[in-house]
């Protein structure tokens, strides 16, 4: 019988965030590895999982799942994984060739290009995120440790991307609406927020990671007050402050949007950043970024009856094609009710109406179309 001892970096249950460095070994139909406690522990070979992962597939990553929370053993050593593979046991011969599989193309797309220095200067970011995208049970545990600050870079670098696909428009009343209104809304926070108008008719808004909002002249003329387009914007920023959009990214994009940065192929990234105005979140998020929402319009003294207003009009929008805004926001009776709850549950705090002339607003994105 075969025994293998190899070094490893082990994620679970109270080993420390970036990973633990122990020997574990591969023997007797088994992994044998030290929990967080230090006390020897294995796992069957036979219900494991193994995956190419890390920052060019470069490592094997065993996971599974138990009770108290996910594991991942890495292997990282090439020669170590060489060893095993020669003369695997029979318990993970179909998984080793599914990750080798894997390493091969990975390889090939690497050999296709190298990227520029832009790409190489967020290399540590990348890793780490290459790290923690491999991991899907990981996600929600490795996002804590991304910083404000990377997430702030990454966005940026999202945003050089986003950016070439639309019109935006700039120096215009409109942009200083928009800007006082976020900021507003934004007062204390850890984020850095830009605030951005799209020459688009379509009735939109979304928030990228890092804090770029950007709006849609669709939803600036759909809107009939500021305090109506506020209610959008405190919801959108609520995805942003509570990392919707960051961990949103993270599940949909996973590991091949790492390696498409890597390669440089800016065609690809680009194509990853359309999706950044089609996130979804999941109905509980949307019902968090709502309230949430409401809270933070509140704080900044902004009537919340622009936010129901607002989401009633959506859902009555009639035309040609319903608004864009409703493919990934749902406007239900319930969304509506929740949030006229929660209205009628704290004390109402001083409303005043934001010093903003609506129309000159909208007339003065005519005049810049
Ligand atoms: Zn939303």
């Amino acid at each position: 019988m075969n025994h293998y001892d190899l070094r490893a970096r082990c994620f679970g249950p109270g080993l420390p965030p970036a990973g633990g460095a122990q020997t574990v070994q591969i023997q007797h139909g088994g992994l044998h590895f030290l929990d967080a406690q230090g006390r020897p522990r294995t796992r069957p070979l036979s219900q494991l999982q193994l995956q190419a992962a890390g920052f060019n597939d470069g490592h094997w990553q065993f996971r599974w799942d138990e009770p108290e929370g996910a594991w991942a053993i890495i292997i990282e050593d090439p020669a170590a994984q060489a060893r095993i593979a020669a003369a695997p046991p029979p318990e993970l011969v179909s998984l080793i060739q599914g990750a080798q599989g894997r390493q091969r193309r990975t390889r090939r797309l690497f050999s296709a290009g190298i990227a520029g220095a832009g790409v190489w200067m967020l290399a540590p970011l990348l890793l780490l995120i290459a790290l923690i995208f491999a991991a899907k049970p990981l996600i929600g545990w490795g996002i804590g440790h991304i910083s404000v600050a990377q997430e702030e870079k990454l966005g940026a670098w999202f945003w050089k991307g986003q950016k070439a696909g639309l019109r935006l428009i700039d120096d215009t009343d409109a942009n200083l609406a928009i800007q006082a209104i976020g900021e507003r809304l934004t007062e204390g926070s850890a984020y850095r927020f830009r605030w951005f108008i799209a020459d688009d008719p379509a009735i939109n808004a979304f928030a990228m990671p890092g804090g770029i909002v950007v709006v849609n002249t669709g939803l600036i003329e759909a809107a009939d007050s500021a305090e109506e387009l506020a209610g959008v914007l405190a919801h959108e920023v609520q995805h942003v402050e509570l990392r919707h959009s960051l961990s949103q990214l993270a599940q949909q994009a996973g590991l091949r949007l790492v390696v498409t940065l890597v390669v440089g192929d800016l065609g690809g990234a680009g194509e990853i950043a359309a999706r950044l105005t089609q996130l979804k979140f999941s109905r509980d998020a949307e019902t968090e970024a709502d309230l949430e929402g409401l809270a933070a319009l509140r704080r900044a003294g902004i009537d919340p009856q622009g936010m129901v207003a607002m989401f009633r009009k959506l859902d009555t929008e009639t035309g040609p094609a319903p608004p864009q805004i409703l493919s990934t926001h749902p406007v239900t009776e319930q969304r509506v009710e929740a949030l006229l709850q929660a209205m009628q549950g704290s004390a109402v705090g001083t409303v005043q109406p934001l010093p903003i002339d609506w129309n000159e607003v909208r007339h003065s994105l005519n005049k810049a179309g």
